[in-house]
């Protein structure tokens, strides 16, 4: 399925990282190390890299962290956003260091001349700003106005963040409404697109943990994705930061929204079964982590449905007695030795990414 993405929102850029205005969602995560611990934190960003993420955020608590954002940012490949909360010295040392964009509120930074020192330098160093809405932390006034947060508080705090950037001619701006009530996520987002032209970043807050958090993000990003709502998005997970690369990877992949990476498709097994499906299907998906071309790769149990049924695959491997059969698109190629299977169906994966990146 490939959906209709909302394109029309104004695009921006991260660094070389181009958000909004395309129909593509650009993977985002957050370093779990201390920011001014510079070698555990660039060591993250890499193994964050090398999993697909595509922009990276890290929190800066104190000067220690500021201080460190220089070095980090000479070390890695990837952009840079740093996390302030309203301390705007934080936030001026962060983008003279070479932060590539900063989140922070506006309207939590205090003084006018406090927000615009701030508005000016991101201006100066041509770099965005993310405003970043939570529903466990609406102003008072609008917590005052409706009771508890609604979508339509999450939405009015952001448009009044909005409207302090937008006053002072600043408008690289992008918007996150996160909430962990995957509902209220839901809702805030919709009606944020309705009026917002700036660029969403998608997030369900405190989902939890792995198992949980990645079924708990699905459901909520899902739907805000399947409305063709979302420009960037950050899985958050109490987990290694690079499981949610890799869980944002998947729900991107099944909406059509990633263009470099590969999908596998694997039967749920039964009694038909001839090899050990499990074990060759995860050892597949391993394999293909890191293929940056968005082909389909097969694994089924057996040759009676297999083939038929995954039509769609690029390339697969169906189990037979003793042997594998490897077909492309529903129709049998060959026939290789059980023990050979998997290196071949390897062999093949990597011919037709490479045909995709020639392309
Ligand atoms: Fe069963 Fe074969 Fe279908 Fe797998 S591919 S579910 S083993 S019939």
């Amino acid at each position: 399925m490939t959906l209709i993405h909302r394109k029309d929102t104004r695009p921006l850029k991260v660094g070389n990282v181009m958000v909004g205005g395309k129909d593509q969602v650009v993977i985002q995560s957050m370093t779990t190390t201390k920011t001014h611990d510079v070698e555990a934190t660039v060591k993250e960003i890499e193994r964050l890299e090398e999993a697909g993420c595509q922009i990276v955020r890290v929190a800066c608590p104190d000067e220690r962290a500021a201080n460190a954002i220089p070095e980090i940012k000479k070390r890695i490949n990837i952009p840079l956003v740093v996390d302030i909360h309203f301390n705007y010295k934080l936030a001026l040392k962060a983008i003279e260091g070479g932060a590539d964009k900063i989140r922070i509120n506006p309207g939590n930074i205090g003084k006018r001349d406090k927000v615009e020192a701030v508005v000016n330098a991101a201006k100066e160093k041509g770099i965005p700003m993310r405003i970043g809405v939570n529903a466990g932390s609406l102003e008072r006034h609008i917590l005052e106005k409706y009771g508890y947060p609604t979508a339509e508080g999450m939405v009015e705090s952001a448009l009044h963040h909005i409207k302090i950037l937008e006053d002072l001619d600043f408008h690289d701006i992008v918007v996150s409404l996160k909430a962990s009530d995957v509902k209220l996520a839901i809702e805030a987002y919709e009606k944020a697109a309705e009026v917002i032209p700036y660029p969403l970043h998608l997030g369900i807050t405190e989902s939890g943990t792995l198992f949980a958090g990645s079924i708990k993000s699905a459901a909520g990003m899902g739907a805000i994705l399947s409305k063709g709502i979302g420009s960037t998005m950050r899985i958050s997970l109490s987990a290694d930061p690079v499981e949610e690369v890799k869980v944002a990877k998947e729900l991107l992949k099944t909406f059509g929204l990633a263009s470099n990476a590969a999908t596998l498709i694997s039967c749920p097994t039964c009694g038909r079964i001839e090899i050990d499906l499990i074990k060759i299907a995860n050892e597949v998906e391993e394999y293909i982590s890191t293929i940056k071309a968005p082909i389909k790769v097969a694994v089924l149990g057996c040759a009676v449905n297999g083939p038929g049924e995954a039509r769609e695959a690029d390339i697969g491997i169906a189990g037979a007695r003793g042997e594998g059969l490897l077909f492309r698109h529903g129709e049998i190629i060959r026939k290789v030795p059980e023990d050979t299977m998997v290196e071949e169906l390897k062999i093949e994966v990597d011919k037709i990414a490479e045909e995709f990146i020639q392309k």
